[in-house]
């Protein structure tokens, strides 16, 4: 059973459209008429819990209030038909940008026209419904682990500390390796939490589509990572001009500071080198990051992008197995993507790709080499 309602000030010729939909459709249908807009809006509030609306074009548009506003100020995936006598194609894109599921013009065949928009359109807000519904379960779920779980942790950790403190100096010695267990577990997790509400936060994050100089972005990661570059005795440099592209500056510095940090991580080198660099390749920028470090068998330079995956245990290489995944999402997110070129022993380049922007005509921005040495 669909239950439709009809506005349409012209009450009998609403009452003929709901004949010829009735005589098209396979499923019954229940259709009431509210012959104004405020009829329409009073039936929904009151008395009729409709799945479809189908609206006369002359209660949209013009001067004043428009209907379809009202109507989705109630419920935002409500299907709306907006039915017209003349098909007025701005007219009809005003609608469909407003959220009207289909704008339908009144003549023959009204009724099957009508019935297959009805169907889809109530199919489509089904859909957008769940997905909806996903992307709020997502939220709440990430909204617990970073405020709700992360707490429990932090008392974990601060009572192995109150314990280590409190044991006298010989039985410190006996359980000093478990309360560091117990310490390194509650870490680990902490780290997981963090980098699963990251990994989250890539989806539902909204998305500020601005000019980002990635070599800015660059240079303030290497203040940021200068405590770890300067304790490694690393380089980090920036050997060919990156790109202005468009995107989200958090995001891409996210991404940025993933590699980077990895570069540095898995890497034994005397001196452990990271370095940038840019490729102009037609449509695209190809950003390469390329270590020296101790590089990844090839069989693996695909699945490393699964999330959770490490080829490392975390006594080896601290870590979560997120990071990748993460970038793997922003790159997407802007329209990129994201791949790894590494032998065993050999250092490891990654290639970001990222899709030329109308920014690009502004050209690269600072050149040079601007090599970040901890001497
Ligand atoms: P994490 O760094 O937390 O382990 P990532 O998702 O960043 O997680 O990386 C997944 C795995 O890919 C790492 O555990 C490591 O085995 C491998 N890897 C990533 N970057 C590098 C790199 N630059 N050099 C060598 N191995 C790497």
């Amino acid at each position: 059973m669909i239950r439709l309602l009809l506005a349409d000030p012209d009450t009998d010729r609403a009452t003929d459209t709901l004949a010829t939909l009735q005589q098209a459709m396979s499923d019954p249908l229940r259709g009431q008429i509210a012959d104004s807009a405020d009829g329409c809006l009073s039936a929904l509030n009151d008395t009729f819990l409709a799945d479809c609306v189908v609206i006369d074009g002359g209660f949209f548009g013009g001067a004043g209030r428009c209907l379809l506003d009202d109507l989705f100020a109630r419920d935002r995936f409500l299907p709306v038909i907006v039915l017209v006598d003349d098909y007025d194609g701005e007219h009809a894109i005003a609608a469909m940008r407003r959220g009207a599921r289909d704008v339908l013009r009144r003549g023959a065949d009204l009724g099957p026209r009508l019935g297959m928009a009805v169907a889809d359109a109530i199919s489509r807000a089904e859909t957008d419904r769940r997905d909806d519904d996903r992307r709020e379960m997502l939220q709440s779920f990430a909204d617990v682990l970073v405020h709700d779980l992360r707490a429990p942790l932090r008392s974990v950790r601060g009572g192995v500390d109150m314990l280590m403190e409190d044991l006298e100096a010989p039985q410190q010695q006996t359980h000093a390796e478990v309360l560091g267990f117990i310490r390194d577990g509650a870490e680990h997790m902490d780290r997981l939490i963090v980098d699963l509400h990251r990994h989250c936060a890539v989806t539902s994050a909204a998305q500020p589509r601005a000019e980002v100089d990635l070599s800015a972005v660059v240079d303030k990661l290497r203040m940021a990572l200068s405590a770890d570059i300067a304790r490694r005795g690393a380089e980090v440099s920036v050997v060919s001009p990156l790109p202005v592209i468009r995107g989200d500056e958090t995001q891409l510095s996210q991404l940025l500071q993933n590699l980077i940090a990895n570069g540095l991580k898995f890497n034994e080198a005397a001196v452990p080198l990271v370095q940038l660099s840019c490729e102009d390749r037609g449509d695209l920028w190809r950003i390469s990051i390329t270590d020296n470090g101790i590089g990844i068998d090839s069989a693996y330079t695909e699945e490393i992008f699964q999330p959770l995956r490490r080829l490392h245990s975390d006594s080896e290489y601290e870590g979560t197995g997120l990071g990748l995944s993460i970038c793997t999402r922003i790159a997407r997110r802007h329209g990129g993507r994201l791949s790894c070129v590494s032998e065993q022993g050999q250092g490891t380049t990654f290639h970001l790709d990222l899709p030329k922007t109308r920014a690009d005509v502004i050209g690269l921005a600072v050149g040079g080499d601007r090599a970040a040495s901890a001497g």
